[in-house]
């Protein structure tokens, strides 16, 4: 008697939304990509997360994979973001797949998130670069 269950505390893997955070950041031309802004191929949308091609691609297949809230790089990522990332994570060989890289084990792709001026980063707002298709490549 008396006993009443608490609650549930917020579950880790609760979707964080960039509009509700307001974690999005004026001057990052991946967040003006996701607003719109800037036009791109899109590959995938959902709530928290956009996918478009690579204005620049390496590879056949090149698009890239990022969060809508504007985390600068996979470094500034916390425990909050763990749902998100493996979302992103998960979302990787399902769109490379439909974008052209052929099967595993003889096709397959590579999931690269250069982080860092010594990374080789040059747009602080965390993206996956997903590249497959034949080779050779133009890089990597
Ligand atoms: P990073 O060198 O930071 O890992 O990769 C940034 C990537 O973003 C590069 O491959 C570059 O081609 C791509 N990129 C930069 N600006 C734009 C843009 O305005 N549109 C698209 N679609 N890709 C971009
Ligand atoms: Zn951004």
């Amino acid at each position: 008697m008396g006993w009443k269950k608490k609650p549930c505390a917020k579950r880790k893997t609760e979707k964080l939304q960039a509009s509700e955070n307001n974690m999005t950041d004026v001057n990052c031309i991946f967040c003006k990509i996701i607003a719109g802004q800037i036009p791109s191929r899109k590959v995938y949308e959902d709530d928290e997360i956009f996918a478009f091609h690579d204005i620049n691609p390496w590879a056949p297949v090149h698009f890239l994979i990022i969060p809508k809230l504007h985390i600068a790089s996979v470094a500034h990522a916390t425990p909050e973001h763990e749902g998100l990332l493996g979302r992103m994570m998960l979302l990787a060989p399902k769109l490379a797949f439909q974008e052209g890289a052929r099967p595993y084990p003889d096709g397959g792709f590579r999931l690269v998130t250069n982080t860092g001026a010594e990374g080789g980063q040059e747009v602080h707002h965390m993206h996956w670069h997903v590249m497959g298709g034949p080779r050779p490549w133009l890089r990597g």
